[in-house]
C-alpha cells in the first residue's frame, strides 16, 4: 500500500477531494500547487490535519522543489494543468506548456525516483470521433492547429505518449486515466464548466446560456465517484502501463440539462441559445456526443458510478446556494 502520496495540483476540484479522501484512508498526503484555478479554501476541512503538508510551486519551473517531493513520497497522482475550455482558448501557450513540461517535468521525477504514478487524462483526446461509446484503444482524430481548441487534447494526448513509453522503456509504473466531464461541489465555472454555470444562472434567476443548438450529449461524473476510481486503479498492479476511462455513462442533452437543472433549484430562469461563435471564438468546434466505454475499469476494479445526475445537480445545488459568492 502506498503510506505517502503527491498530488499535483491538489487544492484544485478534484485534486481536493482526493486528499480528502486520502487522508481519511490515513495515508499522508503532500501537496503540490501553484493555486492558479485551485484555492485553498477547498483544502479549508483537513488544512489542520497533521498528515497532510501543502507546498506552493509550478510545476512547469520549480524542478528542484518538485524532484524533492516527488523523492520523499511513494506515488504521485499528477492533476495540475490548465484547464477548462475557456482556459485554454484564451491562453494556449499556457495550455501547452503547463501540460506538456509540468507533465513531463513530473513523469521524468517519478521515472527517476522509481515511484508509482498517476496521471490524469481527458475524454477531449477523442476529439472529432463519433462513436457511441469512446474506448481506450479507439484511433484519435484531433482537429487542425489552427484552431487553439484543440491544444488542451493534444497536450493531453502527448503526456499520454510519453508516460507510455516511460513505461515500456523505464519500467515506470505509471497509469493514465481520462476522465470524462467530472463534476461536484467546488467546480468553478469561471473557465466555462457547464454545470456550475447553470447552477449558479438558476439560483441568481438569470438565463442559462445553452451553447449551439443543445442537442449536444455529455455524461456527468460525481467527483466522488471519480476518485473511487483513482483509489482502486492505485492500488491494482495490473493498471500499470494502461490507460482507462472514468466517467458516467448517463447521457444527457445539454438543452434538457439546463431544464433539469431549472427544476431542480426551483427557480424562474429563463434558457438562452447562443451560437460557439458568441461563447468563444470564430470556427469554435464542439464535440455533439461524448460517452465512455468503461469496460476496461470495471473489469479490473468493478468500479462503477454511484450518483445519478439528479444527485450530482443536488449537490452542487446545496454547495453553492450557501453562498451568492461561489460562482
Ligand atoms: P482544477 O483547475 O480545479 O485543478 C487543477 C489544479 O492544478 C489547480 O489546483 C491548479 O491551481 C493547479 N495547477 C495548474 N497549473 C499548475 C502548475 N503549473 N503547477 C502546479 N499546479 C498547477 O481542475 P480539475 O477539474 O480538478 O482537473 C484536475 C485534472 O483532471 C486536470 O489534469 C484536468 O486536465 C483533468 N480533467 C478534469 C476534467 C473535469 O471534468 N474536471 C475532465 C478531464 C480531465
Amino acid at each position: 500500500m502506498y503510506e505517502k502520496i503527491l498530488i499535483t495540483g491538489g487544492a484544485g476540484f478534484i485534486g481536493s477531494f482526493l486528499t480528502e479522501r486520502l487522508l481519511d484512508c490515513g495515508r499522508e498526503v503532500v501537496v503540490l500547487d501553484d493555486f492558479s484555478t485551485g484555492k485553498r479554501e477547498n483544502l479549508a476541512s483537513v488544512e489542520k490535519n497533521e498528515k497532510l503538508q501543502i507546498f506552493t510551486g509550478d510545476v512547469t519551473t520549480d524542478t528542484a522543489l518538485l524532484d524533492k517531493l516527488v523523492s520523499e513520497v511513494d506515488a504521485v497522482i499528477h492533476l495540475a494543468a490548465a484547464v477548462g475550455v475557456e482556459l485554454v482558448v484564451d491562453d494556449p501557450v499556457r495550455t501547452i506548456s503547463t501540460n506538456v513540461r509540468g507533465s513531463e517535468n513530473v513523469f521524468f521525477a517519478a521515472s527517476k525516483h522509481h515511484k508509482r504514478l498517476i496521471a490524469a487524462s481527458t475524454s477531449e483526446v477523442y476529439g472529432k470521433s463519433e462513436a457511441d461509446f469512446f474506448c481506450e484503444t479507439d484511433d484519435l482524430h484531433l482537429g487542425s492547429p489552427y484552431n487553439s481548441r484543440w491544444s488542451y487534447a493534444c497536450s493531453k494526448l502527448l503526456d499520454e505518449f510519453l508516460l507510455m513509453a516511460l513505461c515500456r522503456n523505464a519500467a515506470l509504473q505509471g497509469t493514465v486515466v481520462r476522465f470524462f466531464n467530472t463534476v461536484g461541489p467546488r467546480q468553478t465555472g469561471r473557465y466555462g464548466m457547464v454545470l456550475p454555470r447553470f447552477v449558479r444562472a438558476a439560483l441568481d434567476g438569470k438565463a442559462l446560456r445553452v451553447y449551439g443548438d443543445g442537442e449536444q450529449t455529455r455524461c456527468f461524473c460525481h467527483v466522488r465517484d471519480t476518485v473511487a476510481a483513482l483509489m482502486l486503479l492505485l492500488e491494482n498492479e495490473k493498471s500499470f502501463g494502461k490507460i482507462y476511462n472514468i466517467g458516467s455513462m448517463e447521457l444527457v442533452k445539454i438543452g434538457d440539462l439546463a431544464q433539469k437543472v431549472i427544476a431542480i433549484c426551483k427557480s424562474n430562469s429563463a434558457i438562452e441559445k447562443i451560437s460557439y461563435d458568441q461563447a468563444y471564438t470564430a470556427g469554435f468546434e464542439d464535440m455533439r456526443h461524448r460517452r465512455p466505454d468503461t469496460t476496461a475499469i470495471r473489469d479490473l476494479t468493478g468500479w462503477k458510478p454511484q450518483y445519478d445526475l439528479t444527485q450530482i445537480i443536488e449537490d452542487i445545488r446545496a454547495y453553492m446556494s450557501r453562498s451568492e459568492k461561489i460562482v
